[in-house]
């Protein structure tokens, strides 16, 4: 590590502190991977970029030199642009029913996770389920068996409906009297009484009673998944926000300003703030693309205002054009209340609109969550009128479905599409299901998007998905995942787009959204964040499953630095 660190020399100085050889993908231009033989890095930044015997000339004595192997690239470091990620290291000391395949299984874990605390008093939190993994609805009678008494709180693997014990809905008094909150469902029997599932807006009747964790407990949960955030090639984060309601600007963002003071935040994060903190944000004159406060490595910006439109795929609750394809046993909320699967909105345009059009007056973009294609249009028309008037791009996130008409539209209105494919592993088998045709024509439609010059953004959305990013660039690619059944076609193979396109949406295109000219690219000018890879990694064709999947930086710089690897 250390033969890479030397005397910072000033940015005027004609001699490179570090000269990097080989193949380098600088992502310069358009399209393509922009191959040059040699970076050479000042203060942390690319000053030149090109031919070797060129750049030979800008060394001395004093130049370290980072020459890779015949079998390696180095590409810009990626930036996750829908993570999570306190909600992701918080994650780690929760219950996790990821992968869990029945209710016995469920309920094991929920047992062992119980465990560790007998303290009655405290919650038992975690998340991960998956309805369709185990077969019907988890109820609290089911939790009773695992944790009789306690208070329990357990995310569906997309976040979108919360399975709650007795005790948590008798301390949210919900009872069978209790109606439906707007935009949420719960979840009955027969007599109306709550099961224990509670969708969207009515999950907050019990979430808002969970205990938020203290400042000290998120800067310390976000040390080690930061390190192995960056380990894995990412070396700046767009966060979105957690799913408890917060005060003031909140405790995330209090730990990320605590971090960065330190000069210890280890990842560059732009944080979002919800509506509720959007009052305190302006208050503190904050800015979209700003820094939050003392910052000396210059790590830290406000991101966007983050709001809602609709639910999601996995939970019936996505905003559609055209009703889902429902099965007589697939009971969908909100159908009762006379949505007739076409999902649910958590807010009404135009109650988003107002939300988009008061945070650009305080200089604050927006992003709207839209999963369906009614939430995407609907997204779009909020979004219009606040595009170009903040430093951020206004931006849908997730798009997972959109209708034909509006694919122009994210181009022409200068809206970013932020998605993630990755999430093409766990959602193709239900998005055919629920979508029928819809599915393979415009479920996650990065080529269409990109065909018609969308800026597009990717993220791994983790913890509803893992942190590593080389997943979901390569599902960009490959359209299916290794753990499929052997001969499922891949969804919607004509929505595939090129491994350098995908490449550029985990680089570049973040940095887009972001109002980063800096950044993304190795281009002179851009901060020296890069990683170097094995080559096989960027070898085509994209096999599923195969070595983009499974990449591995060996080494990650940011600043010019040496950050992960040796
Ligand atoms: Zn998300």
């Amino acid at each position: 590590m250390t033969e890479l660190r030397g005397d910072r020399r000033s940015h005027r100085s004609a001699t490179a502190d570090l000269v990097v050889t080989g193949r380098i993908a600088s992502l310069a231009g358009d399209s393509g991977p922009g191959w040059v033989e040699a970076i050479a890095i000042v203060g942390g930044r690319v000053v030149a970029a090109g031919r070797r015997t060129d750049l030979e000339r800008m060394t001395s004595a004093g130049t370290h030199r980072l020459d890779l192997g015949p079998d390696e690239v180095a590409l810009p470091g990626l930036t996750d642009a829908h993570l999570h990620l306190v909600e992701a290291a918080l994650a780690r000391a929760r219950v996790d029913l990821e992968g869990t395949s029945d209710i016995e299984e469920l309920k094991q874990r929920i047992r062992s996770g119980a465990s560790v605390s007998e303290d009655g008093a405290t919650w038992i939190e975690g998340g991960g389920w998956d309805v369709d993994a185990l077969g019907r609805w988890p109820t609290a009678d089911d939790l009773e068996h695992a944790a009789p008494g306690r208070l329990v709180a357990l995310w569906a693997h997309d976040h979108h409906a919360l399975l709650v014990s007795r005790a948590s809905l008798a301390a949210a008094d919900v009872g069978a009297g209790r109606l439906d909150p707007a935009g949420g469902v719960i979840r009955r029997g027969e007599d109306g009484t709550a099961t224990g599932v509670l969708h969207e807006n009515a999950a907050r009747l019990v979430a808002d009673l969970v205990p938020a964790p203290s400042v000290e407990t998120i800067a310390a949960a976000l040390g080690p998944l930061v390190a192995e955030l960056v380990s894995l090639g990412v070396v700046a984060v767009h966060d979105p926000g957690g799913l408890s309601r917060q005060e003031g600007l909140g405790r995330p963002i209090a730990a990320y300003r605590r971090l960065a003071a330190a000069g210890r935040l280890g990842v560059r994060v732009h944080a979002c703030v919800r509506p509720e903190q959007l009052d305190a944000a302006a208050g503190h004159g904050l800015r979209s693309g700003e820094p939050l406060g003392p910052d000396p490595l210059d790590r830290l910006r406000l991101g966007w205002l983050k709001t809602f439109a609709d639910g999601s795929l996995g939970s019936r609750t996505a905003a559609l054009l055209a009703p889902i394809e429902s099965s007589p046993e697939d009971r969908v909320p909100g159908e009762g209340s006379g949505a007739g699967g076409r999902g649910i909105w958590l807010l009404s345009p135009e109650a988003l609109a107002e939300q988009a059009d008061r945070a650009a007056r305080f200089g604050i973009a927006t992003q709207i969550h839209a999963i369906g294609d009614a939430a995407v249009r609907a997204a779009l028309d909020v979004l219009a009128p606040t595009a170009r008037r903040t430093a951020l791009m206004p931006r849908v996130e997730h798009a997972q479905l959109v209708d034909e008409l509006d694919i122009p539209r994210f181009a022409e209105l200068g809206i970013a599409a932020s998605m993630q494919p990755v999430h093409i592993r766990s959602d193709a088998e239900k998005a055919r299901r629920l979508w029928g045709s819809r599915a393979d024509a415009r479920a996650f439609p990065m080529a269409a998007l990109a065909r018609a010059g969308a800026v597009l953004a990717t993220g791994t959305d983790a913890p509803v998905e893992p942190i590593d990013p080389w997943p979901g660039v390569a599902c960009a690619v490959t359209r299916q995942a290794p753990s499929w059944p052997a001969g499922t076609e891949p969804l919607g193979q004509t929505q595939a787009v090129s491994l350098w396109r995908a490449i550029r949406a985990a680089c570049v295109g973040p940095a887009i959204t972001a109002g980063e000219r800096d950044r993304g690219r190795l281009i002179p000018g851009s901060r020296a964040d890069l990683v170097v890879l094995g080559a096989t990694a960027v070898a085509e064709p994209v096999e599923p499953g195969g070595a983009l999947w499974h990449a591995r930086p060996r080494l990650v710089l940011m600043d010019g630095e040496v950050v992960a690897g040796s």
